[in-house]
């Protein structure tokens, strides 16, 4: 369908466009589709924006990631048609493996999403083999399955759209987590070390941007500003921010 450039929400409905193809081409799951009108209702609420404490914990996520001694970006089937060429310059920027990793798994399902992300310049993305699993979690389930030298032995994880069970089963790993999820409420945003509350269209083009103005800050620098970061504060000014917007319309 062609979306006169004129409309109102023009973005907005790119976005769907491109996650029905998604479905249509295998990438995306059913089920991503009702996760997006999850996050585009937040999205709205939020004026479609990168608000002030969004724009932070970004900072505060790309310091983490640089800091990282094995950083990895875990992708899934929303993320492949929303963000690939900026998903992959965003591993690159910041030297971090990239590992699909689907919560309703199938082979088919990653081999469209690796041959998606190959079409684009990936090369090397794991997800494809999985060999080890979350283990928290219980074992009869593929939301459990991951890489050795992916997502198993990252010290830090990435974790676009992500569901409640899997990021608490990462943190319980000891690994630093960091969400983007639009909906400060989640489960996901409440259990991650950074929760990203801001559309991963726009979050991961700023955080290229971030990687590399910030990719020569010492150890120390990047230290001190991920020690001085509050998820629980992110959050509460994540909300604050919504109801703002809605007493004030701005
Ligand atoms: P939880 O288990 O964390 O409580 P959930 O059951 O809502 O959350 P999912 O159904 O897996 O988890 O939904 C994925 C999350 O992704 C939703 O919270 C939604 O707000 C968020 N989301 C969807 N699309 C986007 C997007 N484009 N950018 C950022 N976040 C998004």
């Amino acid at each position: 369908m062609t979306i006169p450039k004129t409309h109102p929400r023009y973005q907005s409905l790119c976005i769907r466009e491109r996650l029905t193809d998604g479905v249509r081409t295998g990438i995306t799951s059913q089920v991503g589709l009702i996760a997006h009108g999850r996050g585009e209702a937040f999205d709205y609420l939020l004026g479609e924006r990168t608000t002030g404490s969004a724009m932070r914990a970004e900072e505060v996520a790309v310091a983490m990631l640089l800091a990282a001694r094995r950083p990895v970006l875990s992708v899934n089937g929303n993320v492949a048609v929303l963000v690939p060429d900026e998903i992959i310059e965003l591993g690159r920027a910041l030297d971090a493996v990239i590992e699909i990793n689907l919560f309703y798994r199938t082979e088919e399902r990653v081999r469209a999403i690796a041959d998606h992300l190959r079409l684009h310049g990936a090369s090397g993305a794991l997800g494809e083999h999985p060999d080890a699993a979350l283990h928290p979690l219980p074992p009869d389930h593929p939301r459990s399955l991951v890489c050795k030298g992916g997502i198993h032995d990252a010290d830090v994880v990435l974790v676009p759209l992500e569901d409640g069970d899997r990021c608490q089963a990462l943190a319980d790993m000891g690994k630093s987590v960091i969400a983007i999820d639009l909906n400060p409420l989640s489960r996901t945003a409440k259990a991650a070390t950074v929760t990203i509350v801001d559309n991963v269209v726009r979050a991961i083009p700023n955080m290229i941007g971030l990687a590399l103005r910030m990719k020569d800050l010492d150890a120390d620098r990047l230290d001190d500003i991920i020690s001085r970061y509050d998820n629980k504060e992110t959050l509460l000014a994540a909300i604050e921010e919504i109801v703002a917007r809605g007493v004030t319309g701005v």
